[in-house]
């Protein structure tokens, strides 16, 4: 392991993704991407599980960040931030919802709901999003039930879930014969959701696994 070399600071800082509201990912991406939506607000999941029992991102319609919120949305931030966090943590296994804001991959508020699986005591503190990519991927179905468990939640406030519960699929012969992937390939199958992480640096070093920035 080598350790990564202190970079010089650099005189002007590159525009982040979506600094133009004309070509911002979040403003451009439908409702249907989407966990739950409601007027103002929108939860979303990454495209596939992940090592962490649950990971969602919290999203203002309006294109602001977080500095910039009128005194309306920047109260409903409090009360969708109470709301979420209760919604994950009342999931089976999951002990404590990590909430992160760290605004340096793209321009749109985005805040971060990791959920830190219960007795994994290794994983408390300011790693866990590190953690999201070292631990085996959860189950599809579980992760699946668990989303729509959480949509239903916010759903019950208002709003509109889209999750839906997993479906029971049959296993066809054909899915029998299905390679087993190999590491190298279950690590190039591992979504790249976590750009902000990666774009913030950590102090252990980039992992190269979130090697490519995806706009969030
Ligand atoms: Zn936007």
């Amino acid at each position: 392991m080598r350790v990564k070399k202190l970079a010089p600071p650099v005189e002007v800082e590159p525009p982040r993704s979506g600094e133009d509201a004309s070509d911002c990912v979040a403003c451009s991406t439908s409702d249907d991407a989407y966990i739950w939506v409601s007027e103002r607000w929108r939860v979303r999941a990454m495209d596939r599980p992940t090592g962490l029992p649950m990971v969602l991102i919290l999203e203002c319609r309006s294109h602001l960040d977080l500095g910039d919120l009128p005194n309306l949305l920047a109260a409903e931030l409090g009360v969708m931030t109470v709301r979420l966090e209760r919604a994950i943590r009342s999931l089976d296994g999951v002990a404590r919802v990590h909430v992160n804001r760290w605004g340096d991959g793209s321009a749109h508020l985005h805040m971060w709901f990791l959920a830190r699986p219960y007795g994994r005591l290794q994983l408390r503190g300011t790693f866990l999003s590190l953690w999201d990519d070292i631990l085996p991927v959860v189950p599809e179905s579980q992760w699946r039930e668990n989303l729509a468990l959480v949509a239903a939640w916010l759903a019950d406030f208002g709003g509109k879930a889209n999750a839906e519960p997993a479906h029971i699929e049959w296993e066809s012969p054909a899915t029998l014969n299905v390679p087993v992937p190999t590491d190298a390939d279950a690590v190039d199958e591992r979504p790249v959701t976590l750009g902000d992480v990666e774009t913030g640096g950590s102090p252990t070093g980039s992992s190269g696994i979130h090697n490519a920035n995806n706009g969030y």
